[in-house]
């Protein structure tokens, strides 16, 4: 970590900042900057905290060579602030002494369904409007994605443990191993006086590959095998198809726990994943091997063929070029879509033409009185974009119950 003083030092405290532009949940970077500066570290983060609930989350796991930092005016000529660092300095040294700002309770229940980013976003949006809040979360414990998906190294458990008690003494009410959708559905919720629910489920269910052999048993998907990598023996020689953060993330994992030959196979000439990850990820030794696309899978290993580009534009596969690559393990990372348990179980909600569950604007379902956000509405993304979108569909949640409530009283007086 850069000395955060100097850092701060460096922040010519922009007016029109282009720092804040580019952060997707416009964290005002330069108020952050000059209010450390002045000694006013535990108002910092307590503007940080009512922004972003998951600003500790955000500043270690993010991509600040996109965001913030890419943007910032003094990386035109040499090194930009390192806000991330700042950031990650005063939310993680204060987070248990912010206070935050709390209406009176209402009397109202909302219903929120899993513990990940949008969920634990829009818990504390509603719980500080004076809702009693429930989060019914399917694993044992609190995080989603950021516990069951992005690898410790990134983000250390301990800061997820220290969420968890921190929402519960905001008096958020917890109820883990318990999935929406078996027993219990979101109309049961409704009819129990739920005055809205939140489906903040993720996405879970990996994206096929769809070619022979992805069923074999030397196939693993990495959202399965970063949910507890300790559970997996890859091999020494592991292909990762695919060239995402995940990939990443997945293909990091198997170096650490032992794995010495990891390649990922990208299907184009350049990787999604952030240039930091890859960056990373090369230092950890993993290899790269553009152009290349599976073809099938034996008990061996894998078939790939070389890509190009066709006249649209599409990748697409070299007639002739298929070449058998051994390995022990092909970890599969094209991405990943929401389970259906809930659509299943409450055929009301309904899925657009991607697999994602269907929202309007206002992140309204097809079910009335019910809302979504995150990863089940955008397919995978990042943990600041569930924040953000999850933030607005708070103030919609609020509006509809209170509007709700308001027919009632009419109602009940007329
Ligand atoms: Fe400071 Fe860089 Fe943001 Fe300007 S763009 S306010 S220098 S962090």
């Amino acid at each position: 970590m850069n000395n955060i003083l100097t850092e701060a030092s460096a922040c010519l405290q922009c007016k029109n900042s282009r720092c804040r532009q580019a952060c997707p949940i416009h964290t005002n970077i330069p108020e952050m900057i000059r209010k450390l500066r002045n000694h006013e570290v535990m108002d910092a983060a307590q503007m940080l905290f009512e922004n972003n609930p998951l600003s500790i989350v955000c500043s270690l796991v993010c991509d600040h060579e996109k965001q913030c930092e890419g943007a910032c005016v003094r990386g035109i000529k040499g090194d930009p602030v390192a806000i991330s660092d700042i950031e990650q300095y005063i939310s993680n040294s204060c987070f248990e002494r912010i206070q935050l700002s709390m209406e009176p309770e209402n009397g109202m229940r909302a219903a929120v369904i899993g513990a990940g980013p949008a969920g634990l976003t829009i818990a504390v949006a509603l719980r500080q409007k004076g809702y009693k809040v429930t989060v019914f979360e399917v694993r044992e414990k609190i995080g989603g994605i950021m516990r069951y998906g992005i690898p410790e190294y990134r983000l250390p458990r301990s800061i997820l443990d220290r969420y968890y008690k921190k929402l519960k003494a905001l008096g958020i009410q917890f109820r883990p191993n318990m999935a929406i959708g078996g027993a219990v559905s979101i109309q049961d919720l409704l009819d129990d006086g739920y005055s809205s629910v939140f489906i903040g489920t993720g996405a879970w269910k990996p994206r096929r590959l769809n070619i022979p052999g992805e069923t074999f048993g030397n196939v693993q998907y990495a959202v399965n095998y970063l949910n507890n990598p300790d559970v997996y023996d890859l091999g020494e020689n592991v292909a990762v198809i695919g060239a995402g953060n995940a990939a990443m993330d997945a293909a990091r994992t198997a170096i650490r726990k032992g794995s010495r030959n990891v390649t990922v196979y990208v299907r184009s000439n350049s990787a999604t994943a952030s240039d930091e990850e890859v960056e990373y990820a090369k230092i950890d030794g993993v290899q790269f091997v553009f152009n290349k696309a599976p073809v099938r899978i034996t008990d061996e290993g894998v078939v790939l063929a070389d890509t190009q580009k066709d006249e649209n534009g599409k990748t697409v596969m070299i007639e002739g070029t298929e070449n058998f690559v051994k390995v022990d393990t092909v970890l599969v990372a094209i991405s990943q879509v929401p389970q259906t348990r809930l659509v299943t179980r409450d055929p009301d909600l309904q899925l657009n033409e991607r697999g994602n569950l269907k929202i309007d604007d206002l992140g309204s379902t097809t079910m009335p009185g019910v809302f979504a956000s995150g990863d089940v509405v955008t397919g995978a993304k990042t943990v600041v974009h569930a924040v953000a979108l999850s933030r607005q569909i708070a103030e919609e949640m609020d509006r509809y119950m209170k509007g709700q409530a308001g027919t009632a009283k009419s109602s009940a007086s007329e």
